[in-house]
């Protein structure tokens, strides 16, 4: 913003929203005087938000502080000394060289993280400073890092559903979420597309104010939801609801939901926990980060898998030292889960792991099913789910052990090639003679 009197500019929110909106900011003798929403990104239709609305005042509050204070009283006091920068600067040197000659560097902690930084402000003279220093590293995921897994495991690398879209749904469903007051800009294309004929759904304990303009509000108890969620699944694959050609072509995991809800029970994934095996904060995202450089830690601190699997499948001895960080805290949660299941009284305990053979584990169980189709089925189904050209695909179907070899291995295959309704009906034999076994030990 410049500082010239009575005036207008075009600027846009520094936070880190999706909403992106742009701004319309009134100067007065270099002053704010008003701030809303501008019409450069028509997703903002000329308003915002409350609290950036409100930036002036924050801006101008009596309460901004605007030099250091050194605080003489205990936490809360309000009891300070106000210092010069020098002062407070050579303050906070001293404490910080203090701590490393007596504790070592890592007794540092650099505790912040985004929201209002910009690309200048987060990442570039602080980051050098720690760095130098030696200070612990912090993943800089302090509150996204939770709704990152989340998105994740729910939709994969889809990011979202852009606005426009959604005023072509037929049926919109609102999970947990309160869309006026934490996507204000997504209301009006809900409103838009209910004028053209769309249901609404919330499932919210609270009635916030799109479950009153819904056709259907579940108020559920909170934390019941997945009781729902759950037997919506079953209604629509024991109905023949659903729509299996898309999960065929775009879904992952489709297979295993589908196992569950023919009744197959709890059952841990290997790709979840190898997921968490690098998530920011343990010890293998340090080692993921050592051995291939900080250039694999996407913006949010988080691995960029796209980005390791391009470096890991052009290079064996890569995808080696990789395998050798996360298999082990791999397996070692596997067998906490089936030690738990065991605990709990379960006949059984069930593990999804796609580089069973490869890792050499097929001796710590039971009982091994493998699911498997032809290999052209495999490429067309990868590719329409993923944005891997066939070469990528093959050559990460080459990397793991012949099919002709698991099939030969296992005590059960479950041919996935037909519908999935035909499947279904394999899976349920497998899962009636796995009952068998548990029960009469053979
Ligand atoms: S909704 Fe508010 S926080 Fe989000 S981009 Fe717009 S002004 Fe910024």
């Amino acid at each position: 913003m410049t500082k010239a009197a009575g005036h207008q500019v075009g600027t846009a929110c520094p936070l880190d929203c999706p909403d992106s909106c742009s701004l319309s900011v009134s100067l007065s003798d270099g002053r704010v005087v008003a701030l809303d929403g501008g019409h450069a990104n028509p997703v903002t239709g000329g308003y915002i938000c409350g609290k950036v609305r409100r930036f002036g005042d924050r801006m101008y509050g009596p309460d901004r502080l605007l030099r250091p204070g050194f605080r003489l009283g205990p936490p809360g006091s309000g009891e300070f000394r106000w210092v010069g920068w020098d002062e407070a600067l050579a303050r906070v040197a001293g404490a910080m060289r203090e701590a490393r000659d007596r504790w070592g560097a890592e007794a540092v902690l650099p505790y912040c993280y985004g929201g209002s930084n910009g690309l200048l402000t987060q990442d570039t003279a602080d980051a050098r400073l720690f760095r130098r220093f030696g200070a612990s590293r912090l993943a800089r995921t302090l509150c996204a890092s939770t709704t990152g897994a989340a998105n994740q495991a729910l939709y994969g690398k889809m990011p979202s559903v852009t606005y426009a879209d959604f005023a072509h749904a037929k049926l919109i469903v609102i999970w947990g979420a309160n869309p006026s007051a934490s996507g204000i800009h997504l209301v009006p294309f809900i409103r838009e597309a209910q004028r053209a004929g769309a249901a609404l759904v919330v499932v919210d304990p609270r009635a916030t104010p799109l479950a009153r303009l819904a056709d259907l509000h579940l108020a559920l108890r909170p934390g019941t939801d997945v009781a729902v969620a759950l037997s919506l699944h079953r209604h629509l694959f024991e109905n023949g609801l659903a729509d299996e050609a898309f999960l065929a072509a775009q879904a992952t995991g489709a297979m295993l939901d589908m196992t569950r809800s023919v009744g197959f029970g709890p059952v841990v994934e290997a790709d979840t926990l190898a997921h968490d095996a690098i998530a920011p904060g343990t010890p293998g995202a340090a080692a993921v980060r050592e051995r291939f450089s900080e250039g694999v830690i996407g913006p949010d601190g988080c691995v960029d898998r796209v980005r390791l699997g391009a470096l890991v499948f052009d290079d064996c001895q890569a995808r080696r030292d990789l395998e050798a960080i996360v298999h082990p805290a791999v397996y070692r949660a596997i067998r906490a889960w089936m030690r738990a299941r065991e605990a709990s009284g379960a006949r059984m305990a069930i593990a999804e792991i796609p580089l069973l053979f490869e890792t050499g584990h097929e001796g710590d169980f039971d009982c091994v099913v493998v699911t498997a189709c032809a290999e052209a089925e495999q490429v067309r189904r990868a590719m329409a789910r993923t944005s891997l050209s066939e070469t990528e695909v093959r050559r990460r179907i080459e990397a793991q052990g012949p099919l002709d070899d698991k099939v030969r291995r296992a005590d059960y295959v479950i041919w996935t090639d037909g519908t999935i309704e035909d499947t279904r009906v394999r899976a349920a034999a497998v899962w009636d003679a796995l009952n068998r076994r548990a029960v009469m030990g053979y």
